[in-house]
Formats: structure tokens, sequence, C-alpha cells
């Protein structure tokens, strides 16, 4: 029988983290599952999931969910960094403000949730942080240059952050998923139009946003299943691995160059 721990994982109200959080309670993990959208999280409470208000570019929101889970279990295991989300279309297009939100999200927001938990987990002298990136964050694709900016940050933050927080027993694991059935190519698709609409690009980003909804609405991406598994084998594991890539047989960057 695993000890069960005591996890926060963020963007729980959708997609891979929702999907997450669901198979980590049934484990018997002790599950805040974070997100903007609390009552999108109302269906995980009968998996035994706590549903946890959190804006995470936020500061004063993180100070107050961070208060709820200490305040009730006085430690924080595992840190799941999932919340995240990507706009496409050309760097030329996309405003700069467009830009700063992807990074406040993907990158800033996470470090801002990180720093707040380490004194906790130093403390605690354990604890694992698992940072969702992107296959997005080791190659990159045209209309994609600000999201793939923001995962490739990441993957610099996760890995220095892992050699300064080894000395205190604490791991840090990026995942990269390939293309995933969620929500996510939708919005994508719908952005790239949007950004695209009247500009240079407009041809080249339609024929390509075009090809996204068909990736994402039809059968070749992973489900998102097949990431709660790789983040749950991390979660569950005593040495987690410092890189977990997954999901590749979609093959979306391929699609997105052509
Ligand atoms: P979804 O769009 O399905 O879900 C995104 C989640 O992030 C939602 O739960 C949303 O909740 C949450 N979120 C967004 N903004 C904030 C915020 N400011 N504060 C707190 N939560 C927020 O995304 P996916 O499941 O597809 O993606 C999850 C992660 O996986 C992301 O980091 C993404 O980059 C990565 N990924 C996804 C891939 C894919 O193909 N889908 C491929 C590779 C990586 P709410 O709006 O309620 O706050």
């Amino acid at each position: 029988m695993k000890k069960e721990k005591i996890i926060i994982i963020t963007g729980a109200s959708s997609g891979i983290g929702f999907q997450t959080a669901a198979k980590l309670a049934k484990q018997g993990h002790v599950v805040y599952g974070a997100a903007r959208r609390i009552g999108k999280m109302e269906s995980l409470k009968v998996f035994g999931v706590k549903p946890l208000e959190l804006d995470v570019t936020s500061e004063y929101s993180i100070d107050k969910a961070l208060s709820v889970v200490l305040h009730a279990e006085g430690r924080i295991d595992v840190l799941i960094n999932n919340a995240g989300y990507g706009s496409l279309g050309a760097i030329e297009d996309v405003t700069i403000d467009e830009a700063r939100r992807q990074f406040d999200l993907n990158l800033f927001g996470i470090a801002m949730l990180t720093k707040k938990v380490l004194p906790h987990m130093r403390f605690q002298k354990s604890g694992t942080i698992i940072n969702i990136s992107s296959m997005a964050g080791r190659f990159s694709s045209c209309f994609g240059g600000w999201y793939h900016a923001t995962k490739y940050a990441l993957e610099a933050f996760s890995d220095s952050l892992r050699m300064e927080v080894k000395p205190f027993g604490i791991h840090v694991s990026i995942i990269e998923p390939g293309g995933i059935k969620t929500p996510w190519g939708q919005i994508a698709a719908n952005h790239l139009d949007d950004s695209s609409k009247g500009g240079a690009y407009e041809v080249q980003a339609r024929k390509t946003a075009e090809m996204l909804r068909k990736l994402y609405d039809g059968r070749i991406l992973s489900e998102p299943k097949l990431i709660a598994r790789t983040i749950c084998k991390a979660v569950n594991s005593s040495h987690p691995k410092a890189r977990y890539l997954i999901g590749l047989g979609a093959k979306p960057l391929v699609f997105l160059h052509t």
C-alpha cells in the first residue's frame, strides 16, 4: 500500500488536469484540484477531489489557496503545475499583451506558485514538483512562437530548479505531452484565425487552423488519460525521472509545418 500524498494540481477543471486529479484521488491520495472555474470541478468530488479556487496569475489567489491546503493538511507533498494555455498566430500579428498573457500563466504563474510552495517542501525535507511542459518545449513550429517560447522557458526554469532543490530532497520532473485531445486545439485554432484576419499571414494561418481543427477533432491524438497515467507514475515514484516525453504518435508539429 503506497503512502497517501497531499497533492495540488492546477488546471483541474478541464482536460489533462481533470483526468489526472480523478486518477490520483482514486489511488487514495488527498488531491486539491485547482482552477478558476470551481463549478467545473463539482463532478470530481465523487472521486474525493477537493476543488480549490485558484488563479495562478494572482498572488492574492495563490496565498488564499495555499492557506486553505496548509490549514487543513499541514503539508504539501506534490505540486503539479498543469494549468497552461497557448494562443497561436504569426509573431508579427500577435500583440505583446497576448504574448505576455501566455508567459503570465505558463511561466510567471508557475514560478509564483512554486516559489510559495518551496519553503514548505524544504521544511519537510521532501516534495515533488511536476511541471507540464509540452513537446512544444523541445521543438518549434510556425505560428506557435510565443507558446513555444513559454514552454522552452519552463523547461529551462525546471532544469535549474531541479539542480537547486535536489539537496533538500525535492524532485522536479517535466512532462512533455504531444498532441492531446482536450479543448485546447479548438481554442488555439480560433485564436489563429482571429489573430491573422486581414493580415499578410491570413491564408497560411487559416490553412493551419483548419488542419489543427481536423487534428483535434479526429482520432489520431492521444487521450488525456495517457498523460494522467504518466503524471501518476511520477507522483508515485520515489525517484521520478527528470523528463517524460509522451504522446509522440500524433506528430502534431509536423502537421503544423505543412
Ligand atoms: P485545457 O484547456 O483543457 O485546460 C486548461 C486548464 O488550465 C483549465 O483547467 C483552466 O482552468 C486552467 N487555467 C487556465 N488559466 C488559469 C489560471 N489563470 N489559473 C488557474 N488555472 C488556469 O488544457 P490541457 O488539458 O490541454 O492542457 C494542460 C497542460 O498541458 C497545459 O500546460 C498545456 O500547455 C499542456 N499541453 C497540452 C497539450 C494538448 O495538446 N492539449 C499538448 C502538450 C502540452 P480555469 O479556466 O477553470 O481556470
